[in-house]
């Protein structure tokens, strides 16, 4: 008889974004004339910048001319753009080799296939506050979860010890939703305890473009011994606004071999029966980011949304209120004024301040008592909802 995974019955429903916007319904109801002022959103708010929309461009044209057309890319990346990241880790002093490059078409997807290289039975820690794409991809394949909580004593950013027994070990740096980044001494006890115990690391570098702190890591192969141990998955999203355009990629050095299996070669094998590849043209925008013209424009970008993250960051400083993340992150998550809770500090912004954000406890038990604000929006809305914080709060 067909059986449906019943894993599925084991997911928590994610009330978080539903209960969010059923609430700013009912506030515009009582309301209508209210603007919002959004500082939760995940998405970016700036454009391609112009050297991918330039690119972009000339991929619909290639495919126009007949000596120009791609038909099935390969199905682990085109050869131009796993070169241009390699290059691009070169610059950051990471040598890696062109095929140890996977081209994606997004770290979400990323996230949840590559599960395929692990056994069910092996389990995997997911430190949190955390994405929950971590928890519900384990949770649909029946795997055994173990939930390490951070907290405001550690910075959001725990260290390993010796009663952790896990297999998969997700680390997000710099973090959703904290906004902490893990420093080099700090992953480096985390490269030696994955490889002492044998656990993958998988490493997830989505907001890596973000870091400007040149002592922080952007990504764990700049960790000594992370080659035998992990594998980090990348995005566009957040650092080029690749998020309706998708695309990402993933990193398995050829090093990285368990129980004798060599997880590079595996997951060539994975993509070439599970994927025919990503777009041509999406490739040849994705390889303009890597070029110099490139890079200096995502970067102007993101200095637009560091600096929404400065004007928030600045108000929180002006109260007093405890915070993590905004300087090498677009989050920032902040511990609830006066003792209120998550979803009470929201609905005080909401109905005093117009502002909406995030409440920490969506992204697991530990997240109660704390808030996050995405720097993702408008430079205007988020001088004003500074504004309005400062003046409320200050009361
Ligand atoms: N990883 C983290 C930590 C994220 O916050 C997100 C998106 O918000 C993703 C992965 C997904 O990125 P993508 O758009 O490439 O699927």
């Amino acid at each position: 008889m067909l059986k449906p995974n019943t894993n599925y019955n084991n997911l928590k429903d994610s009330y978080l974004f539903f209960n969010i916007s059923q609430k700013i319904k009912a506030y515009l109801q009582e309301n209508p004339d209210q603007y919002l002022y959004r500082m939760g959103i995940g998405d970016v708010s700036l454009p391609l910048c112009d050297a991918v929309i330039k690119a972009l461009h000339e991929g619909v044209d290639d495919q126009s001319i007949k000596e120009r057309f791609h038909g099935y890319m390969p199905e682990v990346g085109a050869e131009f753009l796993r070169n241009a990241v390699k290059e691009h880790y070169a610059a950051n002093k990471v040598e890696l080799e062109a095929d140890e490059v996977f081209i994606s078409s997004g770290a979400s997807d990323e996230l949840g296939d590559i599960l395929d290289l692990f056994d069910k039975s092996s389990s995997a820690l997911v430190i949190e506050p955390a994405y929950p794409a971590y928890v519900d991809a384990n949770t649909m394949a029946g795997r055994e979860i173990i939930h390490l909580a951070s907290g405001k004593d550690n910075g959001f950013l725990p260290e390993p010890n010796d009663d952790i027994k896990a297999d998969i070990l997700y680390i997000c740096s710099p973090n959703n939703p904290t906004g902490a980044v893990f420093s080099k001494t700090q992953l480096k006890k985390w490269v030696d305890f994955a490889n002492k115990n044998g656990s993958v690391i998988l490493f997830d570098a989505a907001y890596e473009a973000f870091i400007e702190d040149e002592e922080l890591p952007h990504s764990i192969f700049e960790i000594e011994g992370a080659r035998t141990c992990a594998i980090e998955i990348c995005s566009l999203s957040k650092t080029a606004g690749f998020t309706g355009t998708r695309l990402g990629y993933t990193v398995i050095p050829k090093q990285l071999v368990v129980a004798g299996m060599n997880l590079n070669s595996m997951w060539v094998r994975n993509r070439t029966t599970k994927t025919n590849g990503v777009s041509y043209i999406i490739q040849k925008g994705g390889a303009a980011v890597f070029t110099p013209e490139g890079q200096k424009q995502i970067h102007e970008n993101i200095a637009i949304y560091k600096n929404n993250a400065k004007i928030l960051s600045e108000a929180l400083d002006k109260l007093g209120i405890w915070y993590t993340g905004g300087k090498n992150a677009p989050y920032i998550w902040l511990e609830c004024p006066n003792g209120m809770s998550s979803w009470e500090f929201f609905d005080y912004l909401l109905k005093n301040i117009q502002v909406v954000g995030t409440p920490g406890e969506g992204f697991g038990e530990c997240g109660k008592g704390y808030f996050r604000f995405s720097t993702f929006g408008s430079p205007e809305d988020t001088k004003i909802a500074a504004e309005r914080l400062v003046s409320l709060l200050s009361k």
